[in-house]
């Protein structure tokens, strides 16, 4: 997913490494989370133990991975970080876990992407600190008991829904991302600037904000083309005026909606008299995954108001019908 407003890592985003805070005060935003999060890492680093299991979910560009790294940061203690597509057998995961120190962070992102076989064993590592692994095949076969460092496990997942409840039940600590207000996109944005060493003005980083889809990661992504905007033009200091014009040409709209946003709301409208509507026919209808669809797109366009999610299927909203400009059926 190339889209310039794509909330997944692209590979011309590691220099975002370079912003990403270190400390739980540096993190903006997400306050809930942090709150208890800090009195957590304060509880846990008091006892001399491992922080119990951390359950991290939300769409991507939210801040997941870098919250992981801040939490073993202010533990003191050292993080591995891989995913669930890259373990691939039970010994992948158990070369990690014995390799683990005490009460250092794994950090597995894209947690329900783990196989059911790696799943399995990650059970009892999770809970009692130990792997039950099979050695050899056939009648010599026989199970080992290997015992484990105790770790913390933090586990990434763009939905809550696709981790199997015996696994999502044994993270002690869950928390939910949410999206980022515009004020504190804002900030993210303007200490982004100062690092890229490019001016801009309180209102361009606001507009730049607004159109980001409430995602860290795309605000970072949007600062940087639009100061090839200001460049080229030979503009000093980014404004709402360029950032405005440059979000344009980059077919961003006021609302951070882009044309994979729009047509799948235009589809639900016109397509399907406004819903309900199931998820497949609209992936199928407008040539999207149906998991890129849930993950990354509908998320912010509820939170946005102009779709909700029913029973029966996807509806349009007042919202979705002012937006589009389409007079709204009253007598539905
Ligand atoms: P995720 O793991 O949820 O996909 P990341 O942790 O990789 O997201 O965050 C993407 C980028 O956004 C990071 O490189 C960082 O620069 C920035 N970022 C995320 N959250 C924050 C935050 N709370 N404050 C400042 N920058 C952030």
């Amino acid at each position: 997913d190339d889209r310039i407003i794509a909330g997944a890592e692209q590979e011309a985003d590691g220099w975002q490494y370079s912003l990403r805070p270190r400390l739980l005060n540096e993190y903006i935003g997400q306050t809930q989370v942090k709150d208890n999060l800090s009195i957590f890492i304060k509880a846990a680093a008091a006892r001399h133990e491992a922080l119990d299991h951390v359950l991290l979910f939300g769409p991507p560009g939210l801040g997941k991975t870098t919250l992981a790294n801040i939490i073993a940061n202010e533990l003191n203690v050292n993080i591995r970080v891989t995913s669930g597509p890259a373990i691939e057998r039970q010994g992948d995961l158990a070369a990690i876990l014995t390799n683990l120190g005490d009460n250092d962070v794994l950090f597995i992102d894209e947690i329900h992407r783990l196989s059911k076989t790696v799943e399995e064993i990650l059970y009892s590592a999770m809970e009692d600190f130990a792997l039950d692994i099979i050695i050899g095949k056939g009648p010599a076969a026989r199970s080992v008991r290997l015992d484990l460092p105790h770790f913390t496990l933090i586990g990434a997942t763009t939905r809550l829904g696709a981790i199997a409840a015996p696994l999502r039940d044994r993270f002690g600590v869950q928390c939910c991302l949410e999206f980022y207000k515009p004020e504190e996109l804002q900030f993210i944005i303007t200490r982004a600037a100062e690092i890229l060493n490019v001016k801009i003005d309180k209102e361009g980083a606001m507009e730049i904000a607004r159109r980001s889809r409430g995602t860290p990661r795309i605000a970072n992504r949007l600062l940087k083309r639009v100061r090839d905007f200001a460049q080229v033009l030979g503009v000093e200091v980014i404004d709402r005026q360029l950032a405005d014009e440059a979000l344009a040409k980059l077919e961003v709209d006021r609302y951070g909606f882009d044309r994979n946003d729009r047509k799948i709301l235009t589809t639900i409208v016109k397509t399907f008299g406004g819903g309900p509507v199931g998820i497949e026919t609209i992936a199928a209808a407008v040539s999207e995954e149906s998991s890129t669809i849930e993950d990354v797109i509908e998320p912010y366009l509820m939170q946005q108001g102009m779709l909700n999610r029913t029973s029966r299927g996807r509806m349009a909203t007042r919202e979705t019908y002012r937006y589009l400009g389409i007079p709204f059926p009253e007598n539905q």
